[in-house]
């Protein structure tokens, strides 16, 4: 048996809850709704996050342009993922939804922008 206890992030409430393993099952105590039962067993099996950051950008009316992920990466994945928008700087114009990166980190998932500039 393995427990672990967090914090579960999908909704503002913030239930603490405790995920347990017995052999290839997971049970989850302390969730006020089944998002977050699901949350707790992808944190100990799968951890993913949406990435939300910025990246340089020349002659916008901002020296930085917001970009998120277009889904969730692999949690391992989010620093190396900063280092590589980190060393951007795209031009504009740019509107919202354009691809920053494509398939960053061979994730199959792009980095598009959150706005338009
Ligand atoms: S368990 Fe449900 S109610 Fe509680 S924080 Fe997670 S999503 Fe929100």
């Amino acid at each position: 048996m393995k427990d672990k206890e967090m914090v579960c992030i999908v909704c503002p409430l913030g239930c603490r809850i405790n995920v347990s393993k017995h052999q290839s099952d997971y049970t989850v105590d302390g969730n006020k709704c089944p998002r977050g039962k699901e949350y707790g067993i992808k944190e100990l099996t799968n951890p993913t996050r949406v990435l939300t950051t910025t990246v340089k950008i020349k002659d916008g009316l901002l020296n930085r342009l917001p970009v998120k992920t277009r889904e969730a990466i692999p949690k391992n994945k989010v620093f190396k993922c900063m280092k590589i928008i980190d060393c951007i700087e795209i031009k504009t114009p740019v509107l919202v939804g354009d691809i920053i990166v494509k398939d960053i980190l061979n994730t199959g998932v792009d980095v598009i922008a959150s706005r338009s500039m």
